[in-house]
């Protein structure tokens, strides 16, 4: 490797073990095992080597939030891309349901029904199933943008996408307003994951928690953390 490769390594590593301490810490603090929290790298705005780099680091998953930048890393790195499961975390116009249906394992900003069936019908038509996760806005007014749907039409959306062929209901998935308290909306969503318990088979999945907020989404329950910059140092102010 260059001496640039191994220097980004080293970076990397030094973030992810930051990170997994703090995991490690918020699950003790909480009377948890460090083991009920996945760790989702967010990879969106950072070369592809650097996913084969997190692989090699032992990382499982990876989160992206646009559909082209992800579908090109993806196809870089080939099959050595299996190594890791490939999340959509960003808001999804229906029109990118069929590229998105390709390269994502799990895509956890479904946050309406067409969207859902959309999703659905792509998975089916090149024979896979997804990992879908319903994005709950936590905003107080949830037409804020970000995304996600309104806590009351979360029931309905849910048993829409337990009925779809092509989706598998997993949980739920949110981001804190900002600003606002995370501990009430993670709590608030805490609350809404457990009306999907009984559509959801195995593990009930919340993910919850970024680089600034990953304790208080521990406690509150999350069973998944997203997170960039503690791992990866500053993104550009686009990501
Ligand atoms: C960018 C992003 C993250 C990661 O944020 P960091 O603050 O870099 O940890 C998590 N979730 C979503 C939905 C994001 O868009």
């Amino acid at each position: 490797m260059s001496d640039e490769g191994a220097g980004r390594e080293a970076q990397i590593a030094s973030g992810l073990s930051a990170v997994r301490e703090r995991i490690a810490a918020a699950c003790h603090g909480a009377g948890r095992a460090t083991h009920e929290v996945r760790l989702v790298v967010v990879t969106k705005t950072f070369p592809a080597s650097d996913v084969r780099i997190l692989a090699a680091l032992g990382c499982t998953d990876v989160g992206e939030n646009r559909d082209q930048e992800a579908r090109a890393k993806r196809a870089e790195l080939g099959p050595a891309a299996d190594a890791v499961r490939w999340h959509m975390i960003g808001q999804l116009q229906r029109n990118k349901a069929r590229s998105v249906a390709q390269w994502a394992d799990v895509v956890e900003s479904v946050d309406r029904v067409e969207l859902a069936e959309a999703l659905s019908r792509a998975a089916v038509s090149v024979g896979r199933r997804l990992d879908a996760l319903v994005q709950v806005s936590l905003d107080a007014r949830p037409d804020a943008g970000r995304g996600g749907a309104d806590p009351l039409q979360v029931p309905a959306l849910a048993r829409a996408m337990a009925a779809l062929p092509g989706l598998r209901l997993a949980g739920v998935m949110a981001v804190a307003p900002h600003p606002g308290d995370p501990d009430e909306a993670f709590a608030r969503l805490a609350e809404v994951a457990q009306g999907l318990r009984p559509l959801v088979d195995g593990e009930l999945v919340v993910s919850a928690g970024m680089s600034d907020d990953l304790e208080q989404a521990v406690a509150h329950g999350a069973t998944q953390v997203r997170i960039g910059g503690a791992i990866l140092g500053n993104r550009s102010a686009l990501g």
